[in-house]
């Protein structure tokens, strides 16, 4: 499932193929995604110019005059760059056709992506409303998640997983900062101290900016038609080793269930 920094990486393997292009069309070949993509979108669209392109969380958002496009990946989506005649695949779901002579192409075989319009404040969508603070940016902080933990006697990992208190931080990474600062997934939340909110916030950070460098090697083959734009395959501290020995200590990692979700991590070195 593509988490944050896939999507970072996609928007920065986007950006300089899209950036100031008018739409020439909009091909729409399965509406059917998580919402139905709007019907109207190719007449919006035609002839205005993608002015930004942002993400939020795990959305990417194209900036046009008349209104913003709100793309997801879901569970299986990628965006690839094609020339224009690229044959589709029956995966395909949905392109928008630049004047440049290419598209910029949806492929979702699980079809719990999204495409969807939004005109005027991008961040007051319902899907945008209320979300927490971007982990990358500077108001996600020690003070921030200290403030934001203390009635929460939930365990750490899944408050940290909450859209609502920091956006985008998927299982998989949530794992890795956990490890990273030390601290056991299933310890309640209102029990971290502040120097172990801050540590949190350190790894957490650590962890998306480390994906993301490793992300920028993999995406080369953006504009290839053959093969997936893969999500990238990393070196994990503790994702998916149950059993394995810890690469620091040794120590057999756990595996448990919290809400639904595999945590994973070291007895020993996680407190
Ligand atoms: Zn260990």
């Amino acid at each position: 499932m593509p988490e944050l920094p896939e999507v970072e990486t996609t928007l920065r393997g986007l950006a300089p193929h899209l950036l100031g292009q008018r739409i020439a069309d909009v091909v729409i070949r399965h509406p059917q995604l998580r919402w139905p993509v709007p019907k109207d979108l190719p007449g919006l669209l035609r002839g205005q110019a993608i002015r930004t392109l942002q993400r939020r969380a795990k959305y990417l958002l194209l900036k046009f005059d008349n209104g913003t496009l709100i793309v997801h990946l879901g569970m299986s989506g990628s965006l690839r760059i094609l020339p224009v005649a690229t044959p589709a695949d029956k995966h395909d779901h949905f392109d928008l056709v630049l004047d440049s002579g290419q598209l910029m192409r949806l492929r979702d075989p699980r079809r719990f992506g999204a495409v969807l319009w939004h005109v005027g404040d991008v961040a007051r969508h319902p899907l945008l409303a209320a979300l927490g603070p971007e982990p990358l940016e500077k108001d996600f902080d020690a003070a921030y998640l200290h403030r934001a933990t203390r009635k929460r006697s939930a365990a750490i990992k899944q408050v940290i997983m909450d859209s609502g208190v920091v956006a985008g931080v998927g299982n998989i990474y949530a794992s890795e900062a956990l490890f990273r600062a030390g601290i056991r997934p299933q310890l309640s939340a209102a029990k971290l101290s502040l120097p172990r909110c801050a540590a949190l916030v350190q790894a957490i950070k650590e962890t998306l900016r480390a994906a993301i460098k490793a992300g920028g090697s993999t995406l080369r083959d953006f504009t290839n038609s053959a093969g997936e734009p893969g999500y990238f395959q990393q070196h994990y501290f503790v994702y998916g080793r149950a059993g394995e020995p810890c690469r620091k200590c040794g120590t057999a990692i756990r595996h448990v269930r919290q809400g639904q979700r595999s945590s994973f991590y070291c007895p020993r070195c996680q407190r």
